[in-house]
């Protein structure tokens, strides 16, 4: 199965993708999870994508696309793969498309977490991150066992700078500009399910796997 998620920063896209991935053993490719493994470990490619990401922007295109089309040629996406935060513009939608047909295949479905803005600033402010594993947190939705750090690693948690209230207007911006146009793209080719993303994260999951299936 391939599936593509869709929604707002914030809107709860690598949560549900995390559960997806588990409960139907896929491998989860978060590209906002690429670029911070990058910048971590001081790369080219992370030192270019910092810049845009410290700003609410998105990483160029061409930085992006060409990323993404070797991490799902890798052998473990051979039998699918949920792939979060990637398209996030209608290049690179078309990209993915184009590469899926020259291998003769298609998506399966395109999951588009619904969120109204004014509960995102809320719910980036309250996000926390891990500093080891990248494992993300709420403080108010999902608070690790002791607060500030991770439940799986021990790690020190914390707030992503383009969490901060005034990035977060911005890729809210950024996201209606260029992200939302894809909501029509799979929209046409009939792979779009839109679910309600402001109900409890284990019914959004409920609502995911009554279109996937069991
Ligand atoms: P995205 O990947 O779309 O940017 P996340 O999955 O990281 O979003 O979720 C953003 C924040 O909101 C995280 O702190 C997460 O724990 C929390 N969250 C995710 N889904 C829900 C939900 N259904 N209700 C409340 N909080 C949620
Ligand atoms: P995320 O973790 O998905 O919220 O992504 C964090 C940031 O990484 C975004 O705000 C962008 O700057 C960058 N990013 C992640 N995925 C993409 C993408 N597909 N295209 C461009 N930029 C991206």
């Amino acid at each position: 199965m391939k599936i593509i998620m869709l929604g707002a920063p914030g809107a709860g896209k690598g949560t549900q993708a995390e559960m997806i991935a588990e409960k139907y053993d896929l491998p989860h490719i978060s590209t906002g999870d690429i670029f911070r493994a990058n910048i971590k470990a001081g790369t080219e490619l992370g030192n270019k994508a910092k810049a845009y990401m410290d700003k609410g922007q998105l990483v160029p295109d061409s930085l992006t696309i060409d990323l993404v089309m070797d991490r799902l040629s890798q052998p473990d996406c051979d039998g699918g793969y949920i792939l979060d935060g990637f398209p996030r513009t209608i290049p690179q939608a078309v990209s993915l498309t184009k590469a899926l047909r020259d291998r003769g295949e298609t998506l399966d479905y395109a999951i588009n977490v619904h969120v109204p803005d004014e509960r995102i600033v809320s719910r980036m402010s309250g996000r926390r991150a891990c500093s080891g594993c990248g494992q993300t947190y709420h403080m108010v939705f999902a608070p690790p066992k002791t607060e500030g750090i991770c439940n799986k690693c021990g790690s020190e948690l914390f707030l992503r700078d383009d969490d901060k209230p005034e990035t977060v207007k911005k890729r809210l911006a950024v996201y209606h500009n260029q992200t939302q146009p894809l909501i029509e793209y799979y929209g046409k080719q009939r792979i779009l399910r839109t679910v309600d993303g402001t109900k409890d994260m284990e019914d959004v999951f409920q609502d995911i796997t009554n279109i996937l299936g069991a």
